[in-house]
């Protein structure tokens, strides 16, 4: 059996013409997590119809390059036409994943094909009903790992993400060994966001402090990769020999909302600084003081959203400058078994 310190994280850095698209195509969602990010003021309540998703489906496609999709909501699984939505996807070669909070809506396993899909990603904050279910909400443990059952049994590739926060932070190292029991490929660890309901009144209940995710988060990926089991975590903490870059410049990301809101940050989805917007079909560039005119700001803080946005999270050392630079969130680091 090999050793923790055989594995070794590895930072993912932006990779030129890579395209992530991640299509949220309701708000909608029968769970209320504490730390949900969804914010309908911002981005509406809308069903995005099943032609206006496969148009704006087309408008985003570049078939000759590697461009991933990741249908999202509220529950995607919602959307009485998720399935036609996922085969049209594929047909313009788009590596396409779902992420569900697992209750998997309209027969969905019934109606995709595993081959059809290139994952199915569940979501559960803890490796237990009494950790996970405070946060996400009574049963859902339950129904969340009895259909990830199913869909492993079924032959879908399934991953699993874990929203990190003060509240469960303790319990993930038992994750890795539920993940390996349930027969999940990839364990995503996400640290809990300013965002949505997490940045409203008990968001300093959910932060969790640098320490705490460098004590816990690196050795549990390891523990999971030990198992066999492909993990990614964000960077979070630039070494002082790493260099920052913003995904925003640098990479090619779209965060799409069913009210036609295109972000290629997701820390500024809780505003109206969108870059994009999709209006007639179109993908138009908005004028004015928005997202991407914070891009090319550089600062000793590192990340300028994340400076503006969780300013209280970074410490300062005597002479002013700060401990830690802060990475762009979309920075992975990423542990292959
Ligand atoms: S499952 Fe996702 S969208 Fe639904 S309440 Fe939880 S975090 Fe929000
Ligand atoms: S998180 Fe920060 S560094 Fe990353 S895209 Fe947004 S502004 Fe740029």
């Amino acid at each position: 059996m090999p050793n923790i310190s055989d594995f070794k994280a590895k930072t993912v850095d932006f990779k030129p013409g890579e395209r992530n698209v991640f299509l949220h195509l309701l708000t909608q969602c029968n769970l209320a997590c504490r730390h949900c990010y969804i914010n309908p003021v911002q981005h509406g309540t809308n069903i995005l119809p099943k032609e206006t998703a496969l148009d704006w489906l087309r408008l985003f496609a570049r078939p000759e390059r590697a461009s991933n999709l990741v249908l999202l909501g509220g529950e995607p699984t919602l959307h009485p036409d998720l399935a036609a939505i996922i085969r049209a996807a594929k047909a313009l070669r788009y590596a396409v994943t779902v992420d569900s909070n697992g209750f998997l809506f309209h027969d969905f396993l019934e109606r995709v094909r595993p081959e059809e899909l290139d994952f199915l990603s569940f979501s559960l904050d803890g490796p237990y009903a009494a950790v996970n279910d405070p946060i996400r909400g009574e049963g859902v443990f339950e129904v969340c790992t009895a259909n990830l059952r199913r869909a492993v049994a079924l032959g879908f590739r399934t991953s699993l993400i874990c929203t990190v926060s003060a509240l469960n932070i303790e319990y993930l190292h038992q994750m890795p060994a539920l993940l390996a029991e349930l027969g999940v490929r990839r364990f995503f660890i996400q640290v809990i966001g300013l965002r949505g309901k997490s940045a409203a009144a008990d968001a300093n209940s959910l932060q969790v402090e640098p320490a705490r995710w460098l004590e816990f988060v690196p050795e549990t990926a390891c523990q999971a990769a030990r198992l066999g089991i492909h993990v990614t975590y964000p960077k979070v903490f630039l070494e002082p020999d790493e260099a920052f870059s913003c995904a925003g410049q640098v990479a090619e990301n779209y965060f799409i909302f069913p009210n036609g809101r295109v972000y290629r940050c997701p820390l500024c989805e809780d505003y109206s600084i969108h870059s994009l917007r999709i209006e007639n079909g179109q993908l138009l560039r908005r004028d004015g003081l928005n997202e991407d005119r914070f891009f090319s700001l550089r600062i000793p803080e590192g990340c300028v959203m994340n400076n503006l946005l969780q300013p209280d999270n970074i410490e300062y050392l005597p002479d002013g400058q700060p401990t830690h630079r802060i990475s762009c969130c979309m920075l992975k680091q990423e542990i292959h078994p």
